[in-house]
Parts: C-alpha cells; sequence; structure tokens
C-alpha cells in the first residue's frame, strides 16, 4: 500500500526532471479541460466567438510584443510603465512569469536543436510542444539568463506570483460576461497556448530554411499568419534580436506592423528594423567561388571565439602566430562586436613581438556573411587594401607596397559556422565527423569537418579536427579546441592561417588564442571601440 502511494506521488510529482509534473501543471490542465466544458454547458454563439477571438488576437500580441520580441530578445525600447503593460498583458495568456519565458527561451537561442535545447523537437514532438513546458526540470526561472530583466521589483514580483493576472482576470470576465463569456475566454487561451507552442514544435520541423541557421528553424507561411509573424522562425534564429521577423515585403508580420504603430505613437522606440542587408542577401544570387571555401575555413578560425548569446556585447580576445620553427611572428589583438552571439564587426590589431604595432584589419561582418567587407592598413610600408561588397560585385582596392599580407578572398567569412561550432561541440564530441552545409540561395555547400584525436579530463574535452577535403587543408591542417563538456564554453583554441608578414610565401602560420575572450562590454547600444 506505501509502495503504491509512493509510485503515485511520483508520478504527479517527480524527481525526474524531464517528466511532467502534473499536480504542479494542474492550473495548466485545468484550463485545457474548461476550455472544452464550459462552453459546452454555458453556450457558444456569436458573441462568444468574437470574444474568443479577441481574447486570442491581444494574447497573441502580448505574447509575441512582450514576452518574445521584448522580454526576451530586447528587440525595442520602451518605458518602464509600457514595460510593465506588456508584463501584465503576456502574464495574462498563461505562460507563466515574464523573466521564467525569456530565461528559458534565451537558452532555446543558445543551443536551438543541440542536446540541451529546451523544447528541440528532436526529442519527441510533444515534448517540444508542451512536454518541457510542464516538465520538472523547467519549473524554475533561471535568473543568471534575466539579469536585465531582474533589476526591476516588479518583474520578480509578477514572476514569483505569475498566476494573480490571468485569475485576476478570469473573475473579472466571469463577473462581467457571465459563465458564457468566461467560457470563450478559455477557448481563446486554449487556441492560443497551441499556437504559440506550435512555435516550438512544429517551426523546428515544417516549412522553409533559407538561412544557414545551424539549427531546424523554419520559415512557415501557415504559422506566421496564426502566430502574427513569428512563423517566420528560420529568419527569427537568423536575426534574433530583429523586432521585425518577416524580412520580406510579401513575409506577412502583424506584430512588427503593430510596433511600428507603437512607435508612431511615441509609446516604443529604438525598435530594430531587422537586417536590410540580409533580407536583400536572401532575394539575391550567391556564387560560390573558391574564395568563399577558403571563407569556410578561415570562418572556423575566426569565428570560434563567441559562445554566449548577448544582445550586444564587445569582447577582447588575443593570439600569438608562431612559424613552423616555433618562433613568434606577431601578435594579433581581436576586438569583436558581437549582435546576438553574431559577430557583427571586428578589429585586429597585429604587433610585432616587441609589440609595435604593424597593421590593423577592420571588418565588417554584417553586408555579406560570406565575403565581410574589410579594411587592411600595414603600418610600415603604408599599404592600403580595401574590400568592399556591392549589390552586384565584391571590389577590391589595393596599393600594395612590398607585399600582400593576405589574400584578400582568404578573409572571407561565413556566419552559419559560429553557430555550428558552438551548438555542436556535443556532435563533434560524439561523432567521427561532423558535415557542415552552408545554405545560400542558389546552392548548398557541405564542408566535412573529421576527428583526429580526442581526449577528455574531468569536465574538459578536447578534440582536434582536420578538414576533410585536402584543398582545405593547404589553409587550416588542424584545428585544436577545448570545451566545457557541459556548457559547450570554449577554454582554448588553436588554429593555423596562411597569413604572414613578411616571412616568406604565405607560410603554414599557427596561432594560438587565449579564451575565454573578455568581455569588454555589453548593453543595448553598439559600442565604438578603439584597439
Ligand atoms: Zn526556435
Ligand atoms: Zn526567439
Amino acid at each position: 500500500m506505501r509502495a503504491a502511494l509512493r509510485r503515485l506521488a511520483d508520478l504527479l510529482a517527480p524527481s525526474d526532471p524531464d517528466r511532467v509534473h502534473w499536480l504542479r501543471s494542474t492550473p495548466f490542465l485545468a484550463i485545457q479541460v474548461a476550455a472544452l466544458v464550459v462552453p459546452w454547458l454555458a453556450g457558444f454563439g456569436l458573441r462568444e466567438a468574437l470574444f474568443a477571438a479577441g481574447t486570442y488576437a491581444a494574447g497573441m500580441f502580448f505574447v509575441t510584443a512582450g514576452y518574445h520580441r521584448y522580454f526576451s530578445h530586447r528587440a525595442y525600447r520602451t518605458s518602464r510603465a509600457f514595460q510593465l503593460v506588456l508584463a501584465l498583458g503576456a502574464q495574462c495568456t498563461v505562460q507563466k512569469g515574464v523573466l521564467w519565458w525569456a530565461g528559458h527561451h534565451r537558452d532555446h537561442h543558445r543551443f536551438s536543436d543541440a542536446p540541451r535545447d529546451v523544447h528541440s523537437p528532436s526529442r519527441g514532438l510533444l515534448w517540444s510542444h508542451v512536454g518541457w513546458f510542464l516538465s520538472r526540470g523547467r519549473e524554475a526561472t533561471p535568473l543568471e539568463r534575466v539579469k536585465d530583466l531582474a533589476r526591476f521589483p516588479e518583474l520578480r514580483w509578477l514572476d514569483r506570483r505569475h498566476w494573480v493576472p490571468p485569475l485576476a482576470l478570469g473573475i473579472l470576465v466571469a463577473t462581467l460576461g457571465g459563465w458564457s463569456l468566461a467560457g470563450a475566454w478559455l477557448v481563446g487561451l486554449f487556441v492560443l497556448h497551441h499556437a504559440t507552442f506550435a512555435i516550438n514544435s512544429l517551426a523546428h520541423l515544417w516549412g522553409t530554411r533559407p538561412y544557414p541557421t545551424g539549427d531546424d528553424s523554419r520559415n512557415n507561411a501557415l504559422l506566421a499568419l496564426l502566430t502574427f509573424g513569428e512563423g517566420w522562425h528560420n529568419n527569427h534564429h537568423w536575426s534574433p534580436s530583429s523586432a521585425r521577423q518577416g524580412f520580406l515585403w510579401w513575409q506577412l508580420d502583424v506584430t512588427w506592423f503593430m510596433l511600428w504603430l507603437l512607435a508612431r505613437l511615441g509609446i516604443v522606440w529604438d525598435v530594430r528594423p531587422g537586417p536590410r542587408e540580409e533580407r536583400r542577401r536572401s532575394v539575391r544570387a550567391v556564387r560560390t567561388s573558391p574564395a568563399r571555401l577558403a571563407g569556410a575555413v578561415l570562418a572556423f578560425l575566426l569565428l570560434v571565439a563567441p559562445h554566449d548569446v548577448r544582445a550586444q556585447a564587445v569582447e577582447r580576445f588575443t593570439g600569438t602566430a608562431r612559424g613552423r620553427d616555433g618562433a613568434v611572428l606577431y601578435l594579433e589583438e581581436h576586438v569583436v562586436e558581437l549582435d546576438a552571439g553574431r559577430p557583427h564587426s571586428a578589429v585586429t590589431l597585429y604587433r610585432d613581438p616587441a609589440g609595435e604595432p604593424i597593421a590593423e584589419l577592420r571588418t565588417d561582418f554584417a553586408a555579406d556573411p560570406f565575403a565581410p567587407s574589410y579594411a587592411f592598413k600595414d603600418f610600415r610600408t603604408g599599404a592600403t587594401e580595401a574590400v568592399t561588397v556591392g549589390e552586384r560585385d565584391i571590389r577590391l582596392e589595393a596599393h600594395h607596397g612590398s607585399r600582400t599580407m593576405a589574400r584578400p578572398a582568404h578573409l572571407a567569412t561565413g556566419q552559419g559556422l559560429d553557430r555550428m561550432v558552438r551548438d555542436r561541440l556535443a556532435a563533434l564530441a560524439g561523432g567521427e565527423s561532423l558535415k557542415v552545409d552552408y545554405a545560400v540561395p542558389s546552392r548548398l555547400d557541405t564542408y566535412e569537418f573529421r576527428i583526429r584525436a580526442r581526449s577528455a579530463d574531468g569536465d574538459r574535452v578536447r578534440v582536434r579536427v582536420e578538414l576533410g577535403s585536402f584543398l582545405l587543408r593547404i589553409f587550416a591542417p588542424e584545428l585544436d579546441v577545448e570545451y566545457e563538456r557541459d556548457s559547450g564554453r570554449l577554454l582554448r583554441y588553436r588554429g593555423a592561417s596562411n597569413l604572414s608578414f613578411g616571412q616568406g610565401d604565405n607560410p603554414q602560420v599557427e596561432i594560438t588564442y587565449a579564451y575565454p575572450p573578455a568581455v569588454v562590454a555589453t548593453g543595448e547600444e553598439p559600442v565604438n571601440h578603439v584597439p
């Protein structure tokens, strides 16, 4: 008898973090049942249908503009008063506190479709739809992910008592409108829940993938229509901090329109419009050249640095380049400006072993992720080199003094790969090789990375990777990466380059980078920096 009771207790309130906590899920389950029973008992006519539709529309606005685009991604700014309105409105949709929602959602973007993803459908459709939401392991608010929001005592209060706004609203509706309107309200909530959850489940399974985001996020027009724009989910994973998710004119994004309206009224401001260059890129055919191949490799070398999703951050890390004989050739100092974890621009200062500046490279990743614009200056010879990425061509302007420092095309890079590095290190540790797809509108390129050696020491995993093709190995023979098993956080990184400063023709240079990078600044405004 006692054993049976214990089994029942464990079923209702499990200790396993991956199981549904039925007892604490009662209010949510009650809404699901009541949404079917109450309208059936109290009646459901045109008035009720309109009220349910109104509940749905208002609720969807607060889910996408509130929980998602504001609290999770800080895609626009507003007053503290309207922030509170957004929090109250969002929580009236019964999807827990705004801190809880944003914290778990930021985690989703950090690990999307990797083993540590909060709600990847790779763990089952039902799990990604609703199981994770009710699971024991996801009950607590991950406060370390939402420090920016937890500064506000009113938000912390609402997060702890997340049931207060919906309960108050429910009582108000039932008192003023009677049982039939209360039933309609529940119907609106029910449909709203499943439309919201469909973004976590179906929008990672069903639709197109125009952007190489490194996860399974999809664009789906039907879901976008139902969820006021959230269905452009591949766009969103590509540019998470954009307030606009429909990048093209025909990609209907009702929430973006509402935010535009609120901005005109002065209620919200600094609404991030979305990457215009990327919108353009998706309609432009991108040619793939050997330069882009080299870019893929250098992307691995350059973009391995970011390991944390922040709205905006400036990170600094250093590298030491040695020739084949082990002598120090030059020192590198990188300052990278990140937007939601992706490099946006970078300044690299090269110094000789005595610390004297040799050259400077300013890179702008925003225009074309496959070939960033850059400006290089050699301080000793006065040589400059600039590459600009235009609508139709990539232009190079160079005045070589004595020698070209690096083949310009080799500095091309790819933003898809940094996601691969960050999110798929676990996959690398588990398998022998890893293929990376570079999806560009005109074609799909695949690069293969093979494990040469792997070792683990406690929580640290070290992987040595070589590139699958002989041609690519000329650019970068081997990568040596060490990271934390659980967090995927990079601890050490060594790569190679053919970048040289007057030490013979393209000698293979080995660079050891000091990781993890130091965070110089974080914030919502782009930070200007001087190396
Ligand atoms: Zn997603
Ligand atoms: Zn998101």
